[in-house]
């Protein structure tokens, strides 16, 4: 695609270009002699230390002066040092690197190391805003290569984080910019962080739509005639927004991008982790060219603009491959378009990385082995059920099972199963696929989604004829997913005899690490957390907002789930009909912790807010 781009490599992010590089290893070599007297820099900036002559020694004294001085402040051991040295010398990455790689040091604290051993102040990125108009002063390719950020003039100088300082690097970022630079140290992935959301893709959109308009204005005066749909190239102004958006939403971490026709505008929202978030509104002019567009790109149909179509596309996105899926809807404002966007570089998490306690893990990874029979994952869109269908299968796949697989889309390419993926074209349905696979000896089968009857008794059947069949099913909880069954009107001892287990799952926002902090929940959240049998009066936590989160107090997500595993007294229950109330109160009994119960262990560890688990027990 048009606007694929190098990624930097972590490895060269912060050494200094071949043209100044002195020293082997320039990071930490001549960084470590910051001297005052021969640059030009050093004489305003007060905070820099007297230090020996610029060029440095070798950089194995260097790094052994780091690590002393590492030592002395009692952040790592001698021993850890002398692995770490032994370690980088193999790989030719720098000292700090590898221990925060070991997981000897974090990167705050090799920050605060690195910042104290060459004289240097921390920046808070996370805090501190940037000042907007240093960033016209360091284009965005070099802040990538160099791993650098502007921050603010300060006089004269240009103030700069960066990740691991040096002489050298600064020299170099002095002259591409043209100005004096003093150096800060931040956090890598800080810094990263900065770049990519102080460097938006989208933040020149407001330019191409101006082209956009000017043409389209001249185009409508020369011709009055309908100009259908001009050829447009990969430089035209639609083309680069719609390549911008999706950048943009890359980078911002979401899962969905959502292109809607409004009262006169029209409105681009992104979903990040699980919530909608309104990143641009653009002229109604603009909207029909934009989903015309996409469909190109998803080689859908562009004439046709009232029936709702699917469509598929691959794009380079900051040098990664990414899928995206597109569906069309024609509302009472016109075309409306959603990309969901499945970034294939994402490892599938194994069963132990789902964040279940120990004991349900335990419970659930011998839940699965069974040779046959039914587990189903249970809760709403957007509760990571097939991230669970996917570590299950990856952990129970192996060389002597026919794994096979029915799913819409396939997120994941596994390299030894055998997946298929629905086409309503084609007339490949969840039921029709299902019945291909078990024409194809399958040992394990994925249904990546129960929706009805068909699919349902055909999916019980293969559990009771000797298959292992795992899906999952939109409903409540695993009690609720048992009903669903009933309704559906398959038989209850079918149900009773096929399912080994339901997992009912949901996905908590974590509170923002960076802005945490203690505050008093309302009543109302207080009555439902201890309802809930949450135990402290004091205590809570929520994310006060900041720029790392976006101001939302929240990121990333964690997993809650309530494991209901079939006993013989469960399968009396559901044979004979009993109320949700029943056998959830039986399950209970026998062990069972609910997801309300395990939620409410987080907002005790401080991990998420009650307000959270109100909202997530409460979608559907
Ligand atoms: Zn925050």
């Amino acid at each position: 695609m048009a606007f694929a781009r190098k990624k930097n490599k972590d490895s060269d992010a912060v050494v200094a270009p071949e043209a100044v590089m002195t020293t082997p290893e320039p990071a930490l070599v001549s960084g470590s002699s910051a001297a005052t007297s021969t640059m030009p820099m050093s004489s305003s900036n007060g905070s820099l230390p007297g230090a020996p002559s610029p060029k440095a020694p070798a950089s194995g004294a260097s790094n052994k002066r780091l690590g002393e001085q590492l030592i002395g402040s009692r952040l790592i051991t001698a021993e850890q040092l002398e692995a770490a040295l032994a370690a980088q010398s193999a790989s030719g990455e720098r000292l700090g690197e590898t221990l925060v790689r070991q997981g000897v040091l974090t990167e705050q604290a090799l920050a605060h190391a690195l910042a104290a051993f060459f004289g240097f102040d921390v920046a808070n990125l996370r805090r501190d805003n940037v000042d907007p108009a240093t960033l016209t002063l360091v284009p965005e390719n070099v802040a990538r290569e160099y791993m650098a950020v502007p921050i603010r003039m300060n006089g004269a100088q240009l103030e700069v984080a960066v990740a691991e300082p040096s002489e050298d690097l600064r020299l170099a970022l002095s002259q591409l910019v043209g100005r004096p630079v003093s150096l800060r140290i931040a956090p890598l992935s800080d810094i990263r962080w900065a770049i990519d959301s102080h460097y938006q893709a989208i933040g020149t959109v407001g330019k191409l739509v101006q082209a956009f308009e000017s043409v389209e204005g001249s185009r409508r005066r020369a011709a009055d005639t309908a100009v259908e749909e001009a050829p447009v190239g990969d430089d035209a102004p639609v083309v680069q927004v719609v390549d911008r958006i999706l950048t943009q939403a890359m980078r911002d971490r979401a899962s969905d991008v959502h292109i809607e026709p409004s009262e006169g505008v029209v409105r681009v929202r992104y979903r990040i982790d699980g919530a909608l978030k309104e990143i641009l509104t653009l002229p109604a002019a603009i909207g029909p060219g934009l989903v015309s567009r996409i469909k190109i790109m998803a080689n859908m149909n562009i004439v046709e603009r009232r029936r709702p179509q699917d469509g598929q596309l691959t794009i380079m996105i900051d040098g990664t491959e990414v899928d995206v899926r597109v569906a069309t809807a024609a509302t009472i404002m016109g075309e409306s378009c959603v990309m969901r966007i499945l970034d294939k570089t994402r490892s599938v998490l194994r069963l132990n990385d789902l964040g279940m306690p120990k004991d349900t893990h335990l419970a659930y990874s011998k839940m699965v082995r069974s040779p046959f029979g039914m587990v189903i994952c249970a809760g709403p869109t957007g509760s990571g059920k097939t991230t669970t269908l996917y570590a299950t299968l990856s952990e129970v796949s192996n060389p002597t099972l026919n794994v096979m697989t029915i799913e819409d889309p396939v997120e994941y390419v596994f390299p030894s199963i055998n997946q298929i993926q629905t086409n309503d074209q084609a007339g490949i349905t969840f039921a029709t696929g299902l019945k291909s696979i078990l024409r194809q000896d399958p040992d394990v089968i994925l249904v990546g989604e129960i929706r009805d009857v068909e699919t349902t008794r055909v999916a019980v059947q293969s559990a009771l004829t000797g298959h292992f069949v795992v899906s999952s099913l939109h409903a409540t909880d695993s009690v609720s997913a048992l009903h669903r069954f009933l309704d559906m009107g398959i038989e209850s001892f079918m149900i009773a005899s096929s399912v080994l287990g339901v997992v009912g799952q949901r996905l908590l926002r974590r509170i923002c690490p960076s802005c945490k902090a203690s505050y008093t929940p309302t009543p109302e959240e207080l009555d439902f957390y201890h309802d809930g049998g949450g135990t402290l009066s004091t205590g809570f936590f929520q994310g006060t907002g900041c720029n790392f989160c976006s101001h939302t107090g929240y990121k990333d997500r964690i997993g809650v789930y309530e494991l209901l595993i079939m006993t013989p007294e469960l399968r009396r229950l559901v044979v004979g009909w009993a109320t949700q109330e029943e056998l959830r109160s039986m399950a209970v009994r026998q062990g069972m912790r609910t997801m309300r119960q395990e939620a409410i262990g987080l907002v005790d560890q401080g991990i998420t807010t009650i307000e959270e688990v109100i909202r997530s027990m409460y979608t559907l």
